[in-house]
């Protein structure tokens, strides 16, 4: 199965990838975790990545689209993927197009947490809180300026990615403000 999962951030998107990869066993690619991976091990697409990153801006699509083509490419995820935070623009669901075309791959679905905008930064809130419950290290952009731009970039690059695949008869839309299990059970059902 290959699956893309959309919506803000704070939707809860790796929450439900997480369950998702357990049930169906194929692996969750979150361009978010890639390229943090690749800020803290200094690579040269970090080194790019790092300041527009920390200010909640969105990174190239250039840079972006070149990590997914490469990781589509593993062994993983030949069976299926995941997508986490990619497409984000609409270039981006384009160039997804044209590299699934290329590898004979179709999507399966594309899922939406809809999820009310007031209660995003509270969630954000409650992640850093946890995190440092936990002994964790805080994301350098769950802080209130970067989480205003990071859904500022949402609005204006992301959300016309939804009507992309609306377009095509291809958008579930699931209720992200239920309690997690429940999600769970409306993207299972969603998938049915
Ligand atoms: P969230 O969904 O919580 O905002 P992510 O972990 O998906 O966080 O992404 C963190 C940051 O990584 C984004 O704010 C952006 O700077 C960058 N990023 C991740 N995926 C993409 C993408 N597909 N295109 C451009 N930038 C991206």
């Amino acid at each position: 199965m290959r699956l893309i999962l959309l919506g803000p951030p704070g939707a809860g998107k790796g929450t439900q990838a997480t369950r998702l990869v357990e049930k169906h066993g194929i692996p969750q690619l979150s361009t978010g975790d890639m390229l943090r991976a690749a800020v803290k091990a200094g690579t040269p697409v970090g080194l790019q990545a790092k300041a527009v990153m920390e200010a909640g801006g969105l990174v190239s699509d250039e840079i972006v689209v070149g990590i997914i083509a490469d990781r589509i490419k593993e062994a993983d995820a030949h069976k299926g993927f995941i997508l986490d935070g990619f497409p984000r623009t609409v270039a981006q669901a384009e160039a997804l197009d044209v590299m699934l075309a290329d590898a004979d791959m179709k999507l399966d679905a594309i899922v939406e947490l809809k999820v009310d905008e007031n209660a995003l930064m509270a969630r954000i809130e409650k992640r850093a809180a946890d995190t440092v419950a936990a002994g964790g290290t805080v994301r350098a952009d769950d802080n209130p300026d970067a989480f205003k731009k990071r859904l500022d970039a949402y609005r204006i690059q992301t959300a016309p990615v939804s009507g992309y695949y609306a377009g095509r008869g291809m958008l579930k839309i699931v209720d992200g403000m239920a309690p997690i299990d429940d999600v769970t059970r409306a993207i299972d059902a969603a998938l049915a």
